[in-house]
């Protein structure tokens, strides 16, 4: 009898380790993550950096009210993602004492350096790591206006920032 149950109950091992391999299988690739072709399908991408210096390559961005826009945002630095982790968050239009304000609560809420508030917040990436990169898509907000982005990485808000400027 004991023989019996030790080997049917090896068997069911077996069993759930195939099983769980091929759902590891199955998972989808997550596509958004890594250095994935980019798709050319009429939606306008931009791609933007951040780097080691705290810096994004492009500041300004310019777009048509309700326009489908696609960001591709990838943090070029070498420094570990603890100490120089890069994200990119865009906030509907508000004065500057409010935008730092989001900006250092934002900074003071990890993992993901999101406010807690999420209303203000129209797209947002995660928190990239040196070589990471995440593509967002997401509809151009229909009113005109000046759309500030940041990277809410503590210390960063003050100096990685930016506009999206509706027309
Ligand atoms: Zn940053």
């Amino acid at each position: 009898m004991s023989w019996f149950k030790k080997s049917f109950t090896g068997t069911l091992l077996l069993a759930a380790v195939i099983a769980l391999a091929a759902c590891g299988k199955s998972e989808p690739a997550s596509g958004s993550v890594g250095q994935g072709p980019e798709v050319d399908d009429g939606v306008r991408t931009i791609s933007i950096t951040g780097n080691d210096q705290m810096q994004f390559n492009v500041t300004t961005i310019r777009a048509q009210a309700g326009e489908p826009i696609r960001i591709s945002f990838t943090n070029i630095g070498r420094m570990p993602k603890q100490a120089m982790g890069h994200n990119w968050v865009l906030f509907e239009p508000m004065s500057t004492a409010e935008l730092n304000a989001i900006g250092n609560a934002s900074a003071n809420n990890p993992p993901e350096y999101l406010p807690a508030d999420m209303s203000k917040v129209i797209a947002h990436t995660r928190i990239l790591g040196p070589g990471e990169r995440e593509i967002i898509e997401f509809d151009v907000p229909s009113n005109p206006g000046e759309y500030p982005f940041l990277c809410t990485f503590p210390g960063h808000p003050a100096l990685m920032r930016g506009v999206l400027i509706v027309e």
